[in-house]
């Protein structure tokens, strides 16, 4: 197995397995990375022990561990305005709260800071975890805070959630506004991506604005990412990327993280979850309440009708491959970020779903492996110096 593992690392065909049929021997050979995941902020602050199998949630190690998951990204997540000041300390304690499940699942997982780690830990059959903060407040303007968040082992910073930053603006907000009102990085922007280029952490371009995206495209030295992002032509949505951003990105040499969320897959979503939500209660929707709202609403077999079809992420991996390219297109799950995975991806131990149906769409075992993980791995060590 290690032979394999390394063997597809390295960048080698690995001939012996293009016609196999076994896609649970590929997946396990494979290095599978999920490029995000909230359950730290969603799970582990409020005390839930993700070192057992929980019956709630989508992520726990023994379903990381039957989901072949060998590296997965730990978001360090922060979603309110009211965190910038205060939100470092909150990073930081989040960053404690996974070292503590390290600590306690010791012989099962084990952060890394380096493309190195990586591949020792995965060849000792422990699950990488890997550390990205989600947003840039939580550096709360500081270059002395990056710094600190990089040697603590973030190695990506999403530089903004669905609000605007004083140094740089998001897709949620600043988008909507006519072009010439549009704000970007800033001065001080520039000075935090050059810092993140120096370090070796990734720049994250899901949430930003066009803008921003565009301006660090500009001058960033190394590829980026877009963690968890999907195609705004097949789903147009503001934390989807358009094909000029697409096109960019592939330039660049970056990745992006298709995303499982359902009301970013499928524009047919929001009309469902309305119907079912009509079939269940016998009533309308209350208009002033939010999609997220009513789904929560619905019972377990409505929750699952409404789930968007799995074959939409498929087209979306098709479409993302087609404009980025085969090298530039990754996983970025949202697991435990989203109340609506899609059908038969519903938590991190589905991943060899995901590979078996790349795999009878007529993609290589070099492209899944590709796309599984080996795309996000070369940005990483692109990025490292
Ligand atoms: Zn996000």
């Amino acid at each position: 197995m290690k032979t394999i593992r390394l063997a597809i690392f390295l960048g080698l065909s690995y001939a012996g397995l293009a016609n196999a049929q076994d896609y649970q021997k590929i997946h396990k050979d494979m290095i599978v990375v999920d490029g995000h995941n909230d359950v730290i902020y969603s799970s582990v602050l409020k005390g839930k022990d993700i070192g057992k199998k929980m019956s709630s949630g989508h992520t726990d190690i023994p379903r990381l561990q039957k989901g072949g998951v060998d590296v997965q990204v730990f978001a360090v997540f922060s979603n309110d305005e009211r965190w910038r000041t205060g939100a470092f300390k909150h990073a930081n304690d989040q960053i404690d709260s996974l070292e503590s499940v390290v600590r306690r699942n010791s012989s099962k997982i084990e952060i890394a800071k380096s493309t190195r780690d990586i591949e020792r830990i995965v060849n000792e059959g422990k699950i990488v975890a890997l550390i990205g903060v989600e947003s840039g407040n939580m550096i709360e303007e500081s270059i002395e805070n990056l710094e600190a968040l990089y040697q603590r082992g973030t190695r990506y910073l999403t530089l903004t959630w669905n609000y605007n930053l004083p140094w740089a603006t998001a897709a949620a907000v600043e988008d909507k506004k006519p072009a010439d009102l549009q704000k970007g990085l800033s001065e001080h922007g520039k000075k935090i991506i050059k810092k993140m280029n120096e370090l070796g952490m990734m720049v994250d371009l899901s949430h930003a604005s066009k803008k921003t995206f565009y301006d660090v495209m500009a001058i960033s030295t190394k590829p980026v990412l877009a963690s968890h992002s999907n195609a705004a032509a097949l789903t147009p949505h503001f934390r989807n990327l358009d094909d000029d951003q697409l096109a960019a990105l592939k330039k660049n040499g970056g990745v992006v993280g298709v995303n499982f969320y359902s009301p970013f897959l499928d524009t047919a979503y929001d009309s469902r979850v309305k119907d079912l939500y009509r079939k269940q209660f016998g009533q309308e929707p209350e208009k002033n309440k939010s999609v997220s709202f009513l789904y929560r609403k619905l019972n377990t077999e409505n929750q699952h009708l409404a789930n968007t079809p799995f074959e939409r992420v498929l087209e979306h991996i098709d479409y993302l491959v087609q404009k980025a390219g085969i090298d530039h297109v990754a996983i970025g799950s949202d697991f435990d970020g989203i109340e609506s995975p899609p059908q038969q991806l519903e938590d991190v131990s589905k991943f060899p779903v995901l590979t078996q149906a790349l795999l009878q769409r007529g993609y290589t075992v070099e492209d899944v492996s590709k796309i599984m993980g080996l795309n996000f791995l070369r940005v990483l060590k692109a990025n490292e110096n």
